[in-house]
């Protein structure tokens, strides 16, 4: 195990109480100081798998697989809130809004970092001029707060512990595009400066783009392809991620996927299999291996 993979999930599963799967064999790695987007239609399982890491799963769900953090094997949920932190897309589902952003964010650095009452009054301030709020901020209140102070207060709160992973899920859908743009800044600043590690979901192909780092792309719970942002976008491998562009194209004309997400109790072979252009025989019945291609990108797909 490479000591520059932070978070590397091992065919990870989960089934519903039915036994649908819901999430197939996801192996994902991400590297330290790197930002890893997971993207594709909703359904596709982005945000379930941050939700396995955390162990969010409802229960009655089946986990399966291994999760590992810096090498070492952990039980989901077993590292939440200390060396992994979460951003919602709602930005006040971080809050409980009886309380100032300043005392969940002490609160945070009293009982896991164990600072004193002083020290985590002058580390919330810090915290604060991090994702560009004023210390003063710290007095108020998540009702007192706009959508995108109350988002950037969300991430100052995931930095508290100082995780070496922050899973961010749709941070910016909430906020209009001038905010969104703040946002996304101030989170690669993160990674560049901060050093911290970033699985960022998002449905967004032009954040994706303009983030750069690398890419999973996820479609009825598997991940298709993998591999550096740019040469994805550039010369998109699987048939989905060709689809996918083509939907949600940076200009140029736009091609609906055609056909529905098959349901997970429907799904055999493929999960892409009714929509995609190139299916054949084999793709109806036989789920497709992931194959190592050139430059280190991944393709699950039975003719790439
Ligand atoms: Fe299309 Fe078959 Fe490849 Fe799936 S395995 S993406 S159905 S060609």
């Amino acid at each position: 195990m490479s000591e520059s993979i932070i978070l590397q999930t091992e065919h990870l599963g989960i089934l519903t109480p039915d036994g649908a799967a819901l999430l197939s064999d996801v192996s994902l790695k991400v590297p330290k100081r790197q930002m890893v987007h997971l993207v594709g239609e909703s359904g596709s399982g982005k945000s379930l798998t941050l939700k396995a890491v955390m162990g969010l799963v409802p229960s009655g769900f089946s986990v399966s697989g291994t999760m590992r953090l810096s090498g070492e094997p952990f039980a989901a949920g077993q590292v939440r809130g200390r060396r992994i932190t979460m951003v919602f897309q709602d930005p006040g589902a971080s809050f409980d809004p009886l309380y100032t952003v300043g005392f969940h964010i002490r609160e945070v650095l009293v009982s896991v970092r164990g600072l004193s009452s002083d020290s985590a009054r002058v580390e919330t301030e810090r915290l604060l001029e991090v994702v560009g709020l004023r210390p003063s901020d710290a007095s108020l209140y998540p009702h007192e707060m706009s959508g995108g102070m109350k988002q950037r207060a969300a991430v100052a709160l995931a930095l508290a512990p100082e995780p070496e992973l922050i899973l961010l899920d749709e941070p910016t859908t909430a906020l209009d595009p001038t905010v969104e743009r703040r946002i996304l800044s101030l989170i690669a600043d993160l990674v560049e400066h901060v050093g911290v590690s970033v699985l960022l979901v998002t449905h967004d192909l032009s954040v994706v783009s303009r983030m750069g780092g690398l890419v999973a792309v996820m479609y009825g719970g598997m991940i298709m392809e993998t591999g550096e942002v740019e040469e994805v976008l550039s010369a998109p491998e699987h048939p989905y991620t060709i689809a996918l562009m083509e939907a949600a194209p940076f200009g140029g004309t736009v091609r609906p996927i055609p056909g529905d997400v098959l349901p997970p109790s429907l799904r055999t072979g493929c999960p892409f299999h009714n929509r995609c252009p190139e299916a054949t025989d084999i793709c109806h019945g036989t789920v497709p291996e992931v194959r190592r291609h050139a430059g280190g990108r991944e393709v699950r797909c039975h003719l790439r």
